[in-house]
């Protein structure tokens, strides 16, 4: 388990801007969450960083982005509606619902009575809806549980416009929905999150050498979000427990606030879904190789993202405590090219019009260069540091009256404290952002 506690992740994120809870301001919607201005600068970073790793600097994978409704179909044919189920169980006195697998049925955790349980029934956690102005069975649809549904339907799609060679994978990043039970433990167990899916298409002789390759570059991802590896575990999940269709799965778990929990999952799915696809749509899902070979089902391995537990992930990793003059301090030691903030700018004094002047003009250059640079005069400057610490800005640039004297500037660096002048001019080469 990590050493952080949840509550300081929780109340660093509010006080910061980085997630609120959903509908705050009406008592709020349980398991769901408002990403704010930081949060949402954090999350978009994650995503690009994935897009750039697993879509845009390889030559084997596609990006779509399919309809989150899709037509019912899709979940019969997936099995979502027959068996995309939790147990749930009811607290015959108080009656609250829980997830049987989350607790111990023995006592209710909401009234302390013993033995009061119902038998435990399957709850679908589709969140289901109607397309159009008619409310019949036929226009029944479901908010999507997985991006990966959209990923399988447009299979015939993106091979018949690129025919690319096997093996070739298709990315989807994009909102899932589930009607969990008991969402729990900040956004980790969210109703509403965001998922990052790879079917990655194989020949079924080649599925093991594949897999190995997506258990490295999972790895590799995970040292890039700058979690320590060995806060990293992977789970062979043992058949019993796997789907009857999955030969092999791996949890990669993380050392959360709250526990050794589920990080993101990686499966071959041997040929069940394009093969339920082609049953159920009469439409061939079969890839024909170029040399000529017999044209068959492609098998596929799925690596399965989930962004809140990503970004929870990140910032578990990044939240740092030490001490400087003699005053804790708080920051997030997040890797740079993550950090929603790359660099604040800021006079000495705020009032000083004349160095105001020159570190509006200092800003202006460094956000023309670097985008996510922030201007704060709030407070004086040991309270600025602060407040940047806790976002994890890696650099702070003052202006000071030495500036209006050599043109240089202080940068001071996060994680160590220490500053240093450099000359304007040679700033923008001297920040690695
Ligand atoms: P769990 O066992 O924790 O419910 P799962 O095995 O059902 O998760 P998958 O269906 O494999 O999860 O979904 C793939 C990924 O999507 C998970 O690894 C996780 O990162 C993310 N995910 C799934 N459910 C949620 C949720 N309710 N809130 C946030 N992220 C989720």
């Amino acid at each position: 388990m990590s050493n952080v506690n949840l509550d300081d992740i929780v109340s660093l994120a509010k006080r910061r801007g980085f997630i609120y809870q959903g509908s705050e301001v009406y008592g709020g919607l349980s398991g769901t969450w408002d990403y704010g201005p930081l949060g949402v600068a954090l999350k978009r970073n994650i995503m690009n960083l994935w897009w750039k790793m697993f879509v845009e600097e390889r030559d084997d994978m596609y990006g779509v982005d399919a309809a989150i409704l899709m037509n019912q179909k899709v979940w019969q044919a997936s099995g979502h509606v027959d068996t995309f189920t939790d147990p749930l169980v009811e607290c015959s006195n108080c009656k609250s619902r829980f997830r049987e697998d989350q607790i111990d049925t023995k006592k209710c955790p909401t009234c302390g009575k013993t033995g009061t349980f119902s038998k435990a029934r399957q709850f679908n956690m589709m969140f289901k809806t109607n397309v159009g102005p008619i409310d019949d069975e036929a226009s029944v649809s479901y908010l999507r549980p997985e991006t990966a549904q959209g990923i399988f339907t447009n299979f015939k799609n993106v091979v018949d416009s690129f025919y690319p060679d096997l093996p070739f994978g298709i990315a989807q990043q994009g909102k899932a929905f589930r009607n969990e039970i008991s969402p729990r433990d900040f956004v980790f167990r969210s109703r509403e999150f965001e998922q990052m899916e790879i079917e990655y298409f194989v020949s079924p002789k080649d599925w093991e050498k594949q897999f190995d390759a997506w258990v490295k570059a999972i790895h590799e991802w995970c040292k890039m979000l700058g979690l320590p590896a060995a806060s990293v575990h992977e789970l062979e999940v043992p058949a019993s427990d796997r789907a009857h269709y999955s030969k092999r799965t791996i949890d990669f778990e993380f050392d959360f606030p709250h526990g050794r929990h589920e990080l993101l999952g990686l499966a071959y799915r041997t040929d069940f879904d394009l093969g339920n696809i082609q049953k159920s749509s009469g439409k061939s899902m079969e890839y024909r190789p170029k040399d000529g070979g017999e044209a068959f089902v492609p098998h596929v391995i799925e690596p399965s993202f989930g962004v809140e537990r990503a970004l929870m992930a990140v910032l578990t990793s990044a939240y740092t405590e030490d001490e400087v003059n003699g005053e804790k301090r708080i920051f997030l030691k997040l890797p740079t090219h993550l950090a929603p903030v790359k660099v604040a700018v800021s006079p000495l004094l705020k009032n000083k019009e004349v160095l105001s002047k020159k570190a509006r003009a200092v800003y202006a250059d460094l956000k023309k260069e670097f985008g996510a640079v922030m201007w704060d005069d709030n407070g004086n400057i040991g309270k600025r540091y602060r407040r940047q610490d806790e976002i994890g800005t890696p650099y702070c640039v003052t202006v000071d009256f030495q500036t209006l004297e050599d043109n240089t500037v202080t940068v001071r660096n996060r994680d160590t404290t220490k500053q240093e002048r450099v000359k304007i001019e040679k700033l923008v080469g001297q920040l690695s952002v």
